[in-house]
């Protein structure tokens, strides 16, 4: 089976958050069971510079207005195809905004290209392959079901779109919609229109074959007004057609007895080899040796991931003899509070700024305990890589966060399954019981060791997730075969 997986970034190529992740490790956990997935991707200046020897797949005079050529490469074992558009791709920033963080203001046009041209590959531009299934990601490939529902050519191939994250949705005005070369019927309910603007993933949601998102639990939440984020109404009606499937990892890329980044490898919960990781991270954020326990937070720093109350909590945490080692960067008011503590807290709190992917893989491997309070998380990877590194996730009680970890209550810490902690209300009281929680079980060695192991031993593997794909593609294509 052929499958055409569509996304704005893949890791090792680009990433800036858990889509590349997923994006990348996918293909790979789906080969063994029969899927020949490729990934259709933008050309950006930093893709085109890592890609070895590429193969022109064909000329595409007028993609959307520009000249463009449609790439095959391999690269880490992916097969990919990359469209080469410097008119929509060659830039300075990253995949989304320019330098000084702002999108660019022709996004929907660069990701409109995207989506046509996975169309036009099911169509059959590329002779010596065609995809049987297209699967989308997130709003920027959230036309893709669109141009293939409205497309003249038949017959029709069937489509998937994953929700990564509802709350980025590709809303424009809707006077772009005579570029988008899109039949006047798309610009409907059943379409793109999304009260009276266009919608990107309100497109793809009304008119892909088949929706899933990253966790079954956010599948639930996102019926609900509170994490629909007005597409609720929407889903709603295609529920049937929804199914949550949790992420796995890479787990050659996160293993803690390979993983080059890291000071110390180890295997199994070797605390020797742990510490030997802790000294370096408390190395590097200038921290002062002690004995509490280390938290970390990788992620972006925004509302959605709860950083404000870790900001908050900073205090408490420092006050029972915690550290907090924090990477990442986002909202400037959350890098000025984060910022403030530090200040107020030197040796006790350290903070680095920005994109550090072997920075990311060291705190898991010498902090004690990933923090993730986030108010939602379609699935969430850090408390996964937590999980595999022996660094106790503590978590809000959401989405995949909720699906992922199990919570260290007096009867999981007992039957020794406990792989972390939940929290809920996901507010400053919730997090400050939490906490109170976490202290106390660090304390214990014997319960903390347990947590560790029973992290360390939880399937945090892509297998079960690859199979579930893999029998929803299988699915949709018997549903071609019946008429
Ligand atoms: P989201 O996709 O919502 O940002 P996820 O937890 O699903 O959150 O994925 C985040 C990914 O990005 C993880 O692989 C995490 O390790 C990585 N990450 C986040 N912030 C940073 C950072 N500042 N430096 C390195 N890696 C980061």
């Amino acid at each position: 089976m052929k499958v055409l997986s569509v996304a704005s970034e893949v890791f090792p190529l680009i990433k800036t958050g858990g889509l590349a992740d997923v994006a990348g490790a996918l293909p790979i956990a789906l080969a063994p069971l029969g899927i020949d997935m490729r990934t259709l991707l933008p050309g950006y200046t930093s893709v085109l510079a890592k890609l070895g020897t590429t193969r022109i797949v064909c000329e595409i005079p007028d993609l959307l207005g520009q000249p463009a050529t449609l790439l095959f490469a391999e690269h880490a074992g992916l097969p990919l195809y990359v469209i080469d558009c410097p008119e929509f791709y060659d830039r300075d920033g990253g995949p989304y905004v320019d330098t000084d963080g702002k999108d660019y203001i022709d996004n929907w046009q660069r990701f409109a290209a995207l989506s046509r041209v996975a169309s036009d590959l099911a169509n059959g531009i590329d002779p010596d392959w065609a995809p049987d299934i297209v699967h989308g990601h997130d709003w920027q490939a959230g036309l893709a079901p669109v141009y293939l529902k409205y497309s003249e050519v038949g017959p029709h191939t069937p489509s998937v779109l994953t929700i990564h994250n509802i709350a980025f949705q590709g809303q424009f005005s809707a006077q772009i919609f005579p570029a988008l070369d899109l039949p006047l019927a798309a610009y409907t309910v059943d379409g793109v229109e999304y009260y009276s603007n266009i919608g990107y993933l309100k497109g793809g949601l009304r008119t892909a074959w088949a929706l899933t998102t990253v966790s079954p639990t956010y599948a639930e939440e996102i019926l609900e007004p509170q994490f629909g984020m007005g597409l609720e109404g929407l889903i709603g009606e295609r529920v049937a057609d929804l199914v949550g499937i949790v992420n796995g990892i890479d787990d050659d890329v996160w293993n803690p007895e390979t993983d080059k980044h890291i000071a110390a490898t180890y295997n199994g919960v070797s605390l020797k080899r742990r510490r030997e990781n802790r000294l370096a991270l408390i190395h590097r954020f200038g921290l002062i040796a002690n004995d509490g326990p280390i938290f970390c937070v990788v992620s972006r720093l925004t509302w959605q991931k709860g950083i404000d109350l870790i900001i908050e909590a900073a205090d408490e945490i420092v006050a029972h003899g915690g550290k907090l080692a924090v990477l990442g960067s986002g909202d400037p008011v959350l890098e000025e509070g984060m910022l403030a503590a530090a200040a107020r807290h030197p040796g006790s709190i350290g903070v680095v700024f920005g994109y550090d992917e072997p920075l990311s893989h060291l705190m898991q491997a010498g902090s004690d305990v990933i923090l993730i309070p986030s108010r939602f998380e379609p699935c969430g990877l850090t408390q996964l890589y937590g999980l595999r590194y022996g660094c106790v996730p503590v978590v809000g009680k959401t989405g995949g966060l909720a699906d992922t970890i199990i919570d260290a209550n007096g009867a999981a810490l007992t039957a020794k399954v406990a792989t972390g902690i939940q929290f809920s209300p996901i507010d400053r009281h919730g997090l400050s019981q939490a906490l109170r929680r976490t202290f106390r079980l660090f304390e214990d060695d014997a319960a903390w060791n347990a947590l560790q192991k029973a992290a360390m031993k939880s399937d945090v593997s892509w297998q079960t997730s690859a199979s579930q794909y893999a029998n929803l593609y299988k699915t949709l294509i018997n549903r071609v075969a019946v008429p």
